[in-house]
């Protein structure tokens, strides 16, 4: 049987830290599908989804086993509903650690046959954050080397 994991995010935007996480996934999985949260009310993201669709796309673009969909319901419902047995998350610090810890513990409840599988982050990248890389663009810094694709 296919192993098959959801990675899942706002990925807000998508960044080489979540890059890497994804294709280490690939050495214990056979397929990943890169899920983008987002609420079905007003969206408060600072890039569109549909940007970051086509973006991660284009990042994987040579990996016929790496998918990306969006989703706005219970991140255990979207991964039963793909047949994912598997979550995986990145942990860059203890910061990481107690926020995955506890909303591991709340998918294993909506969802026990779903397992939570952590990748420690590669050192090169654990400085990477979403929300820095936000505050950099709305300032009109560079953010190229943060990003595995072009804006
Ligand atoms: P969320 O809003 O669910 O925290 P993010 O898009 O911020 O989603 O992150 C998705 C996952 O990627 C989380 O498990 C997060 O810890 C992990 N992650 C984020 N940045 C990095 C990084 N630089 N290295 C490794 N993992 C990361």
């Amino acid at each position: 049987m296919k192993r098959i994991a959801v990675f899942p995010g706002s990925f807000d935007p998508f960044t080489r830290g979540h890059e890497d996480i994804v294709l280490r996934g690939l050495k214990l999985f056979d397929e990943i599908i890169v899920g983008i949260g987002y609420n079905s009310g007003k969206s408060n993201r600072y890039f569109e989804i549909e940007l970051m669709v086509k973006k991660i796309e284009e990042t994987f673009a040579d990996y016929p086993n790496i998918s990306v969909l969006t989703f706005a319901e219970l991140t255990a419902a979207f991964a039963k509903k793909h047949k994912a047995k598997y979550l995986l998350r990145g942990l860059r610090n203890t910061t990481d650690f107690e926020y995955e810890n506890s909303i591991s513990q709340v998918n294993r409840h909506l969802n026990p046959e779903l397992e939570s599988v952590f990748l420690i982050t590669t050192p090169q990248f654990a400085a990477i954050s979403s929300s820095i890389i936000r505050e950099v663009h709305r300032y009109k810094g560079d953010v190229t080397a943060f990003l595995p694709y072009t804006l």
